[in-house]
């Protein structure tokens, strides 16, 4: 049985007619970058994420540079952030000359160690930026607490975690601002690229709007300079109409996950944990065992997909040698990316192949 890590065919089948006739609209507009498809979405996704403003931007990757050139981040700055994590956290800070300050994660939630960031902080740091990693938040109280201690702000990378929630708050409202992506895997995933940041400022979200369209306003008169950074229309269309899916997503999600746990709960493996006061969007489904690279080979030769989310923490990878890091910095980094391993959880996947992938774990781990 063939059971792919994530099947997007399937969710196209189940909402074609829906999606065909919002892209139709578009086409028949000839309206392509920003409009009113964008300002609607912008809309929704700040009334679904419980902040009062949103802006839609050209990818994930761009929300986060764009609220760190809205924060006035610039060379030297120093912006504390986890070392484990898609690489665009990291390079958002690099790309505008600053330095990305590493905190270890906590072993279970695999987020960023609230314990670890005051230490840290020096008089360049201008920023916190907590990943909400695989659906889960991170720890957003104590995070909190020591940045207006230090008066710093804390922009979230939700990118994986839309609609997640932390003690009842939901995902991208807490910090200054939140950064959203809409790439195809994430679990609110368009056609091609987009992104989006929300914030509860009026002033924030003005600076990114300004920001996203090369820094101009009015039209043609620059006071900042921007980049070119617009979500297009036909995304926007796309993803409105997936919006009203997402709840019921991201259940379905949480409903594999939990037969995940009660099936997993007698073998030597360990399931995900949640916080009791998060829940969980599940934009991944992460196992952890020690032979983690024979797992992953058996299961690919069982035509099951799995992915390692990510084999290389931040500090070590080889365009940051220059930040002095060694391997034994962060050792629970270090170990999840040793040890972990996704697997299928999207919202389509059947029982049968759920059963199917809980099966070839058990005669491995068995075996
Ligand atoms: C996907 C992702 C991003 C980047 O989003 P893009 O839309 O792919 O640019 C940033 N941070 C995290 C944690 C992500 O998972």
């Amino acid at each position: 049985m063939n059971v792919p890590l994530l099947d997007l065919k399937a969710q196209y089948a189940s909402i074609r007619e829906e999606i065909r006739a919002a892209i139709d609209e578009v086409m028949d507009s000839q309206r392509f970058i920003l409009g009113p498809e964008v300002a609607e979405l912008e809309q929704q996704i700040a009334g679904y994420s419980g902040a009062k403003y949103a802006v839609g931007v050209a990818s994930g990757s761009d929300a986060l540079l764009l609220v760190l050139m809205a924060l006035d981040v610039g060379p030297g700055d120093e912006v504390i952030t986890t070392p484990y994590s898609f690489f665009a956290t990291a390079s958002a800070i690099s790309r505008l000359g600053a330095i990305p300050v590493f905190v270890d994660i906590h072993p279970r939630t695999y987020n960023i160690d609230p314990d670890g960031i005051e230490e840290k902080i020096t008089e360049r740091t201008r920023a916190i930026l907590p990943v909400h990693l695989f659906g889960q938040m991170a720890d957003m109280d104590p995070i909190m607490e020591v940045s207006e201690k230090h008066g710093l702000k804390v922009v979230e990378d939700a990118a994986q975690s839309i609609g997640a929630t932390y003690k009842g708050k939901k995902a991208g409202a807490i910090g200054v601002f939140g950064c959203f992506s809409f790439f195809p895997s994430k679990n609110l995933g368009g056609y091609g690229d987009g992104g989006m940041v929300v914030t509860n400022k009026e002033d924030a979200a003005e600076r990114i709007r300004v920001l996203r369209v090369h820094g101009s306003k009015p039209k043609y008169y620059h006071q900042v300079v921007g980049i070119n950074s617009r979500l297009d229309a036909l995304q926007a269309a796309v993803l409105s109409t997936k919006l009203n899916y997402l709840e019921g997503w991201s259940a379905a999600r949480r409903r594999h996950a939990a037969f995940y746990d009660a099936a997993f709960s007698d073998m030597n493996v360990k399931t995900p944990y949640i916080e009791p006061f998060n829940v969980s969007i599940y934009n991944q489904y992460v196992l952890r065992v020690a032979c983690r690279d024979e797992l992953m080979a058996h299961l690919k030769k069982q035509e099951i997909g799995c992915e390692i989310y990510y084999p290389v923490p931040l500090h070590l990878q080889a365009c940051y040698q220059h930040l002095g890091y060694r391997e034994g910095d962060f050792p629970e980094a270090e170990r999840a990316s040793r040890e972990t391993l996704a697997l299928p959880v999207y919202p389509e996947l059947t029982e049968m192949q759920q059963e199917y992938v809980v099966s070839q774990i058990k005669a491995f781990v068995s075996g």
